[in-house]
């Protein structure tokens, strides 16, 4: 469960709240219980995806490239999807 860093903009109160992701974000602030907490993005909750990143990562995870679509196939040793490259 990500932790959500929350600040009142009313009286600068700031504080953190463990919430399941589909929960609505507080709006009430606890110490003086105004409408005028907003959430604080990207802070310390790793739950951001970074744009790159994250394509990186779901790159890396799936297979090399397909032999059919390898422009250098059994021209370029640098290629290690080509069935025709040394290794
Ligand atoms: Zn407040």
């Amino acid at each position: 469960m990500p932790t959500y860093e929350y600040e009142c903009k009313g009286c600068g109160f700031h504080f953190e709240k463990s919430q399941s992701i589909t929960a609505e974000p507080i709006k009430t602030c606890p110490e003086c219980k105004k409408n005028k907490v907003v959430r604080l993005i990207g802070s310390g909750s790793g739950f951001i995806f970074k744009g790159s990143g994250f394509y990186a990562t779901d790159y890396r995870k799936g297979s090399a490239p397909a032999p059919s679509s390898c422009p250098s196939a059994g021209s370029k040793p640098s290629c290690s999807g080509c069935p025709g490259s040394p290794k």
